[in-house]
């Protein structure tokens, strides 16, 4: 795949970038890992001194960032700016925790006296995707280099200027060389860094086939890694649930990136006592959903990333219907030019069928009537991803008694899923492991030295 900017709006490219040779990627490992030697040293207070800045020129920015977040994969302009204040929050929440995060354990042993001490493995090697170009970075970034590590980053091949703009971002905040560096590199040359003995750990978001094989070579290579994969997420309708609400709640979860996030609500699923009026509706809601320009205030759902990343969703939409699935409102391209895919609501999914434990990654949903709690549980749990899922329910106790039986990382009550900088984000399953953001994420890529004075 070409380093290229394509706006997916009009699906015309915008800018070709050319990879970086072997010999500039050696030198920007060579950088991160000399740089990790002296920036290891450095107090939190100089770190947080920069990570704050980094935020500060995201805020100051932000039109800017956000457009080119817009025009790269086709989100809605308002997320974007979203997008952008999230990113910067990451940093802040960081820039003014790490320090308590990574403060000295004491221990108590029988004899002598201990501690753990939390410190830096060096040089780490990420690679993002395109649904949020920003906050995947900063996630990663944001806790590893005040921890004291040093960051690598591949970016999706088609977000190139968004890759740029974060590392001029730190470069502008004043960091050292090798603290922060973009690598212009392709997919497939990233499994073949991992070997590098200068690179420490690895942490990679994106679909199952590029995390199994970054998790392969990082297994070979006996480093440390972080994959946060693919999402099926199930939203769990109770006849209790304020209907209205919660149709707002699941347009917000299926909709939000024009349906392109892993913990987007994929899954509906309905007790019998209120699954009609539920989808009654959700379809209506969906069908009169406005489509159209990402950069226009009115509208509601964007185009995908990619014409690739259409055909192939368009494609599944027909596997599913063959596999005896119904379109109760969409299912097709929304326009000639662009990207584009029409809200679109699927019922009569089976159980079973190859289909029903596809991940749908757009502005497609799947709706399931089932008898009761129980059946809704087993259908959830029918899926190979566990990431994220939500349940609807004026009974928060019976609702944290289901959450309890779902087999993923998150569960939300009463919304969907969401990420903020002080909640734990991550997987079970085929969604990946280890967890980013709050106080576990900065622990991931930390060695816990014991330190034993006799
Ligand atoms: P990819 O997994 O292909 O892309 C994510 C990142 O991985 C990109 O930087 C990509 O680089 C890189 N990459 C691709 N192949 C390899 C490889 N073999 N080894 C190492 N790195 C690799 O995702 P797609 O964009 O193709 O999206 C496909 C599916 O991935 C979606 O339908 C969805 O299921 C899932 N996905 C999940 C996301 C999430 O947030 N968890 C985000 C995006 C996608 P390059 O762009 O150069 O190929």
């Amino acid at each position: 795949m070409p380093i290229q900017t394509t706006n997916p709006a009009t699906n015309k490219v915008v800018k070709s970038f050319n990879e970086m040779t072997e010999k500039q990627v050696d030198q920007a490992i060579d950088n991160a890992n000399s740089t990790f030697s002296s920036w290891r040293k450095t107090s939190f207070k100089e770190r947080a001194t920069l990570i704050h800045k980094v935020a500060d020129l995201m805020r100051t920015k932000k039109t800017e960032l956000a457009k080119l977040i817009t025009l790269e994969m086709g989100k809605v302009f308002a997320q974007s700016e979203g997008e952008i204040d999230l990113s910067a929050n990451i940093l802040d929440y960081y820039a003014d925790h790490a320090e308590t995060f990574l403060a000295d354990k004491k221990l108590n042993p029988d004899s002598g006296e201990a501690f753990v001490r939390s410190s830096p493995i060096g040089a780490l090697f990420g690679v993002m995707p395109w649904n949020f170009p920003f906050y995947q970075v900063v996630r990663f970034a944001a806790p590893n280099i005040m921890a004291g590590n040093t960051i690598l980053l591949k970016h999706a091949s088609i977000v190139p200027q968004c890759a740029i703009a974060i590392e001029d971002l730190f470069k502008e905040a004043g960091a050292p060389e090798g603290l922060y560096t973009n690598l212009m590199i392709s997919g497939k040359r990233s499994t073949g860094l991992v070997e590098d003995v200068r690179i420490k750990g690895i942490s990679l978001t994106g679909s199952e086939g590029a995390g199994a094989s970054m998790a392969e070579a990082a297994g070979k290579n006996l480093k440390r890694s972080v994959l946060e994969l693919g999402g099926s997420d199930s939203f769990i309708i109770l006849e209790d649930a304020d209907i209205d609400k919660t149709v707002e709640m699941a347009i917000l979860g299926r909709m939000n990136n024009n349906g392109q996030s892993c913990v987007a609500s994929k899954r509906f699923i309905a007790v019998e006592a209120i699954a009609d009026e539920f989808l009654e509706k959700f379809t209506a809601k969906i069908a009169s959903l406005k489509v159209g320009d990402p950069m226009d205030a009115n509208t509601q759902v964007g185009p995908l990333s990619s014409e690739e990343a259409l055909q192939g969703l368009l494609d599944q939409v027909k596997r599913f219907e063959k596999a005896g699935a119904k379109v109760a409102t969409g299912g097709k391209r929304a326009f000639e030019e662009g990207a584009y895919m029409q809200p679109t609501l699927l019922t009569n999914l089976k159980r079973g069928e190859p289909t029903f434990y596809e991940e749908l990654f757009g502005p497609v949903a799947s709706f399931y009537k089932v008898k009761d709690e129980q059946e809704a549980i087993d259908l959830a749990n029918d899926s190979p991803f566990g990431l994220g899922g939500s349940i609807y329910t004026k009974d928060i106790e019976r609702a944290i008694k289901i959450a309890d039986q779902i087999d993923s990382g998150m569960i939300f009550i009463n919304s969907p899923t969401a990420s903020q900088p002080d909640l734990p984000f991550g997987g079970t399953k085929r969604s990946g492991y280890g967890r980013e953001l709050s106080e576990q994420g900065i622990h991931e890529f930390i060695n816990k030295k014991l330190i034993r004075v006799s």
